[in-house]
């Protein structure tokens, strides 16, 4: 078969390296470089254990303080409050306990499958080296926080996830040169983390390549159904038929889909990041600062310190009152750190019940989506690769997709 996979971030070299692993000529489209945009920029986590929603049952409680505190991770683009209501609202709508949930089940079925979406790529492209073992690090600087967190970790606990805490005294055991501010702190056993993201991407675009793979750097303007039972799709330089279409184009995803008629309310999450030089004496693994919403990964390039969430679409446009925000959560924990050295503004690919879209349109029966990852998209595009590949493929799957399918909107 001639499958053509739109969108080259992490969800799309999985799916396209997959696909070939499968035995189909494929071709990957990107407009950008690949692994450029929301999977350049992230905190590198493989996060098997974050199968609580971010809308859970706590974030509703936590929203009054989440809107009005100056320590808070939530933001919104100037000027986009009211465009972003909407969706907020929906995803407001999903922090009920019973949603909570099932979605956190929904999200476990994924998670639980991270190692098994990677562990082949992984070694095929020779990606190890590029990869730490140290387990993520949470920390809570406020009781009232921690305290929260605790139910979710029994719910965590059931799914098999293993959870060490960590106590005040012990946290400069575990992460020496850090100011410790802290009053909890919690390793999540078995996570791990990417010391470059951006090599795995084109470590992962070199073995598609490598398998025969075609790569085009176009921009795909429109998907239109043939009724010879192939897709045509429309890129600014071309135009070309396929037996089969994988919609991997993250948060641009929405543009072709409401073009095809389906109306998926899939938005953006903003997040940012700033990298700083090394410290002296820097960190072994991701710390994640839980109520400030930020990150510090110690990537092979630096120190990243990145995170929280800006409601308010895609530009490119970077706020400064995150950038001061993020500032400030770095010199909290770093005081001697010298200044940052670059800034950037990246977008989670977003729906409001926190589940990825991954299945058929329902369009087309030659169409395939695969996005909405939201914040754990880094950690789950291999397993989705894998899993849309096999629905193509095999058309029988390693978990049933129907929680997943583009159905449920
Ligand atoms: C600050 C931050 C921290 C994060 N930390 C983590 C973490 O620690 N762990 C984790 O698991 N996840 C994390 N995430 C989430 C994760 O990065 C995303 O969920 C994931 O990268 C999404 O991958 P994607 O391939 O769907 O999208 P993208 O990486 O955005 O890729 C989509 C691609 O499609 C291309 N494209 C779009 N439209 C078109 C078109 N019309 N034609 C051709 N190409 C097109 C784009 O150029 C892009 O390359 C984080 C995100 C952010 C912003």
């Amino acid at each position: 078969m001639k499958v053509a996979v739109i969108g080259a971030g992490i969800v799309g070299l999985s799916t396209a390296n997959w696909l070939k692993r499968y035995g189909q000529d494929v071709t990957l489209f990107d407009r950008e470089d690949p692994g450029s945009q929301a999977s350049f920029g992230n905190a590198g986590t493989y996060a098997k254990y974050a199968n609580i929603p971010t809308n859970s049952s706590s974030f509703f409680y936590l929203f009054p303080y989440l809107l009005l505190n100056k320590n808070s991770p939530l933001f919104f683009k100037k000027g986009k409050f009211i465009q972003s209501l909407p969706w907020l609202m929906q995803y407001l709508s999903n922090c009920r306990q019973s949603k909570v949930r099932d979605t956190s089940n929904k999200l476990t079925t994924l998670l639980s499958l991270v190692d098994e979406g990677y562990e082949d790529l992984f070694n095929d492209a020779d990606i190890e080296n590029l990869i730490s073992r140290e387990s993520i690090f949470y920390v809570w600087s406020n009781k009232l926080f921690y305290n929260s967190a605790r139910k979710d970790f029994e719910t965590r606990e059931k799914t098999g996830v293993k959870i060490e805490i960590i106590s005040k005294n012990e946290i400069n055991d575990v992460e020496p040169n850090i100011n410790n501010i802290f009053y909890k702190g919690a390793l999540f056993k078995g996570s791990y983390f990417a010391k470059n993201p951006k090599k795995i991407s084109e470590k992962l675009l070199q073995l598609f390549i490598e398998k025969g793979g075609n790569f085009k750097k176009e921009k795909i303007e429109e998907i239109k159904i043939l009724d010879t039972n192939k897709v045509n799709i429309h890129t600014n330089e071309n135009t070309y038929i396929y037996d089969r279409i994988v919609l991997c184009a993250g948060v641009w995803s929405k543009k072709l889909t409401d073009k095809l008629g389906e109306n998926i309310p899939l938005a953006s999450e903003r997040g940012y990041h700033l990298m700083y030089p090394h410290p002296e004496n820097s960190i072994s693994r991701p710390i994640a600062w839980q109520e400030r919403g930020v990150y510090f990964t110690p990537m092979q390039d630096g120190l990243r310190a990145g995170g929280v969430v800006e409601l308010g679409g895609n530009s490119n446009e970077i706020s400064s009152k995150v950038v001061s925000y993020l500032k400030r959560a770095t010199e909290a924990v770093f005081p001697n750190i010298n200044n940052h050295l670059s800034e950037w503004v990246g977008f989670r690919p977003s729906v409001p019940d926190s589940l990825p879209v991954i299945g058929q349109s329902k369009k087309n029966p030659y169409i395939y989506y695969c996005f909405g990852h939201q914040h754990i998209g880094w950690s789950l595009g291999g397993i989705s690769g894998k899993l849309i590949a096999q629905e193509i493929c095999a058309n029988k799957t390693d978990i049933d997709l129907k929680p997943f399918s583009v159905e449920r909107f």
